[in-house]
């Protein structure tokens, strides 16, 4: 039905991604640029500037009616800046004006990574045709985000859904956030490689330490390794079972470089959330694994883009 284009952009600490994607989600131009993430906040938009240049370069760009960010958090959409972690250059950086100054103006959408990676598993991938679910991104950190009732919600500044930094360990270990036990602090991949060899898992030959390392470890059935895994599934259940306890979705997707651990991870998960999602209307919760590739962020953001855009058509 759409002949026209949105341009999108995924803003993280390693890589600065930019598309134009089609009403269809099909991507029609790509540029890209590493993130000078140390660098100061000017060279760092200078990046985004040039893959702007790329894409307003492309004579598709005429065509295009409206931009999506997906960025690295935290985001705040209502004052339009951003202060991902992993880039210090920017605090409270007006991402959302400078991008629209080169872009020569189009309206912008901005959302936080976690919600971008939901619009997408929405739109093309494993949570397509849920009208409630919960998307989850388990890699170096856990970040998220959420369907209600058949639309993304990302809240007012852009970051609903972050189940990384809900608390499931009262007294547990402080979390870079400033609180205590949260599932990142558990379930990320850092922590479970930390974990691991906290608890005497030895690295093979190669002296890879590596949550992967430690999920093919678990897969040849070493104990440690295993039990690390099965720390983070439970608290990813955890997280899990509070949201849909809260506002009943029907569908968790987890994606990242944790979530492609396969059966070491699912299985025990299940399980766990046998454990924490009890009452009547979350026992049949669905954990599945995310479809969308490397290319989530960019569809996401896209599809914030064109959700907006249907938006303004409307009223
Ligand atoms: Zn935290």
């Amino acid at each position: 039905m759409h002949t026209d284009f949105v341009a999108a952009l995924d803003i993280g600490g390693t890589k600065i991604a930019g598309a134009l994607v089609d009403g269809h989600g099909q991507i029609v131009v790509r540029a890209q640029r590493a993130t000078p993430a140390q660098d100061d906040g000017e060279t760092v938009m200078g990046a985004v500037e040039e893959v702007l240049g790329e894409l307003t370069a492309a004579p598709e760009w005429g065509r295009a009616t409206a931009l999506g960010i997906g960025s690295a958090g935290p985001v705040d959409a209502t004052a339009g800046t951003v202060s991902p972690v992993n880039v210090p250059g920017w605090r409270d950086f007006p991402l959302v004006r400078r991008v629209q100054e080169a872009a020569g103006g189009l309206p912008v959408e901005l959302i936080g990574d976690g919600v971008a990676i939901t619009a997408a598993e929405h739109w093309q991938g494993a949570a397509r045709g849920h009208d409630n679910a919960l998307c989850m991104v388990v890699s170096t950190g856990v970040g998220g985000g959420l369907v209600l009732n058949g639309q993304l919600h990302p809240g007012p500044t852009g970051n609903a859904g972050h189940i990384g930094h809900i608390s499931v360990d009262l007294d547990g270990d402080l979390c870079p956030c400033g609180s205590r036990g949260c599932v990142e602090r558990i379930a990320s991949g850092p922590n479970i490689a930390r974990r691991a060899l906290e608890n005497g898992w030895q690295p093979g030959p190669d002296g890879d330490t590596s949550a992967a390392a430690v999920a093919a470890a678990a897969r040849n059935g070493d104990p440690v390794a295993v039990a690390s895994f099965d720390r983070a599934a439970r608290a990813l259940a955890a997280g899990i079972a509070a949201t849909a306890t809260l506002v009943e979705i029907d569908i968790a997707v987890i994606g990242g470089g944790v979530g492609k651990a396969g059966d070491v991870l699912f299985t025990p998960l299940r399980k766990a959330l046998g454990d924490y999602a009890t009452l009547s209307f979350v026992q049949r919760l669905e954990v599945t694994p995310a479809q969308m590739g490397t290319d989530a962020g960019l569809v996401g953001a896209a599809a914030a883009a064109l959700a907006r855009r249907t938006d303004a058509a409307t009223v």
